[in-house]
């Protein structure tokens, strides 16, 4: 969800004015840490980041109106793509503020040797593979923390409050991906500090993280629908547009879902998977959230400073829910959320 968070060698981190704004906002600046894992410390990647994401999203805009999954999405829609982008303006400045504060967290989990992939690396020998191993059980730990977190701002009322910005949205477009409320990000910043130290991930870590979430996440919210089976297949392993599409479902059920942000596997692992036979037909948005005043700029920065209650939307015909969550769903019901009150509002 953050940008890059600094130049590649922490070391040699020193916040200078207009560079380290630049560095700090931007996803190049993790292609940059990337790179540097192989050891490619003088490559200055910093005119990447801008190109980066302007490719990304210009490659997956053209997408959108080849293969689109909803043709009335194409084009402009009532959450306006240019207010998502002004909101990932806003976020990125938000994010940047955390720069600091995740530097001073990982590099005094490394001195103190306290986290736990620290530990582990401790306890290795030296080799390139036990290296490797360990960034890559970092990603696979920070994906993690990722899930959780998700979770944690569907289930919990206050986080749901700011949460619910990405989710009112009534079109299925690439930049939902960037379409969260600054106090989110600020939370998700802050509750990622004792995680990183408690992980013992290190700054270039947690930019390679990034470096993969950003075109992740901005794939899987595009409106796009992938031929054949191809979505069924690549959802083993990382989160596709059908998958995701299920997760803006206005049915709660379905909003509760496929929580992933890289690796599907979680959901599965957690039994929070859910897939419907034809996503296309996914109701977008989010009920109590329809008035035209929300959709305002104003009113998106404004969403969740006032409680407001979210419903639990239209229950989809049994055809298009697999057999086994029909299933699943007759067991749980009066033990989860009802399909009927009001939910969600602190
Ligand atoms: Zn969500």
């Amino acid at each position: 969800m953050f940008g890059g968070l600094g130049p590649m060698n922490s070391q040699s981190w020193k916040p200078d004015s207009l560079r380290f704004f630049f560095e700090s906002t931007s996803i190049g600046s993790g292609v940059a840490s990337g790179l540097s894992l192989l050891n490619m410390h003088e490559t200055d990647l910093s005119f990447i980041s801008p190109a980066t994401a302007a490719i990304s999203l210009a490659l997956l805009w053209i997408a959108e109106s080849l293969l689109p999954a909803f043709i009335e999405h194409r084009g402009s829609s009532r959450g306006g793509r240019w207010r998502n982008l002004f909101l990932a303006g806003l976020n990125i400045l938000v994010a940047s503020g955390f720069a600091g504060l995740i530097l001073f967290v990982t590099n005094l989990s490394q001195q103190t040797n306290f986290g736990l992939l620290h530990q582990a690396r401790s306890l290795l020998p030296e080799s390139s593979t036990f290296t490797l191993l360990l960034v890559l059980a970092s990603f696979v730990l920070l994906d993690l923390w990722g899930y959780a977190f998700h979770v944690l701002a569907h289930q919990v009322p206050w986080l749901w409050r700011f949460h619910a910005l990405h989710h009112n949205a009534d079109h299925f477009e690439v930049t939902l991906a960037l379409r969260f409320h600054a106090v989110e990000i600020a939370l998700q910043g802050l509750l990622s500090l004792p995680i990183y130290f408690l992980l013992g991930v290190g700054i270039q870590e947690v930019l390679l993280y990034q470096l993969v979430l950003m075109p992740i996440a901005f794939f899987h919210h595009c409106n796009v629908s992938l031929p054949g089976n191809l979505d069924r297949i690549l959802s083993w392993v990382i989160v596709t547009p059908g998958m995701h599409l299920i997760h803006h479902s206005r049915w709660v059920r379905e909003t509760d879902s496929n929580y992933a942000p890289v690796f599907s596997i979680w959901d599965r692992v957690f039994g929070s998977f859910r897939w419907r036979e034809r996503p296309s037909t996914v109701a977008v948005g989010l009920d109590g959230f329809d008035e035209k005043q929300i959709h305002t700029l104003g009113g998106m920065l404004q969403t969740g400073l006032r409680a407001k209650a979210s419903h639990p939307g239209e229950r989809p015909s049994n055809e298009l829910i697999p057999e086994a969550l029909v299933e699943r769903d007759d067991r749980v019901e009066g033990i989860g959320v009802s399909d009927s009150a009001p939910h969600r509002c602190s």
